[in-house]
């Protein structure tokens, strides 16, 4: 089992390529974004919970993540591995899944990360706003938000998964296909 976590900011281009490169590797994308917003659309407990937080580009809490990532491994079969992508955010759920992977016999294999320029990023967001329609990436003070988010809580990270030698920056600036050929090459390496 290989566990990738495609990390960046928000509108990065982490989706894109989790898309694409699940199909050719036969690895589950889990995105905890597009877990939260099927529980918001289905109006869960969990939805009503977290939706408050999304619609103002907080984060939403580190114990309902966890447990969601949780049952997501043990329920998923027939893989060959995993791509996280919106996860982990914060220190908290970077140690939560290292945790979860040692109980389950595994590792994290390498974390890819997509170098994206901001005004890339911005561009690509207001793209994705008028095609999938998503609130949050529609207003302008929520973007900023998640941007801020993504600088204090999660870019952190960058430096524990150094620490550990799995961290692996590609150029997130260039096309969907020139990334995927880029992260494709890496993860044949591995
Ligand atoms: P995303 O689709 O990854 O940009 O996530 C959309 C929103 O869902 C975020 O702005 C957060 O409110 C929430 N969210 C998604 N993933 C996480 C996570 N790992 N931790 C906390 N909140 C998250």
């Amino acid at each position: 089992m290989k566990n990738f976590i495609i990390f960046g900011p928000p509108g990065a281009g982490k989706g894109s390529q989790c898309i694409i490169l699940s199909k050719r590797y036969n690895f589950k994308h889990i995105s905890t974004g597009d877990i939260l917003r099927e529980e918001v659309k289905r109006e869960s407990e969990l939805g009503l919970k977290a939706k408050n937080l999304m619609d103002k580009g907080e984060l939403v809490s580190d114990a309902l993540i966890i447990a969601i990532i949780e049952r997501v491994l043990v329920n998923s079969n027939g893989v060959a591995g995993f791509l996280y992508d919106g996860f982990p955010r914060t220190v908290k759920q970077s140690e939560a899944l290292e945790a979860l992977l040692i109980k389950l016999g595994q590792k994290i294999d390498a974390v890819i990360s997509l170098q994206t320029d901001e005004d890339v990023i911005i561009q690509r967001i207001q793209g994705r706003a008028a095609i999938e329609g998503r609130e949050d990436d529609a207003r302008t003070d929520v973007v900023k938000k998640r941007l801020e988010v993504y600088r204090e809580q999660t870019h952190p990270l960058i430096e524990i998964y150094k620490k550990k030698g799995i961290y692996h920056p590609i150029n997130g600036n260039l096309t969907i296909e020139q990334n995927f050929a880029e992260i494709c090459e890496f993860i044949d390496q591995q």
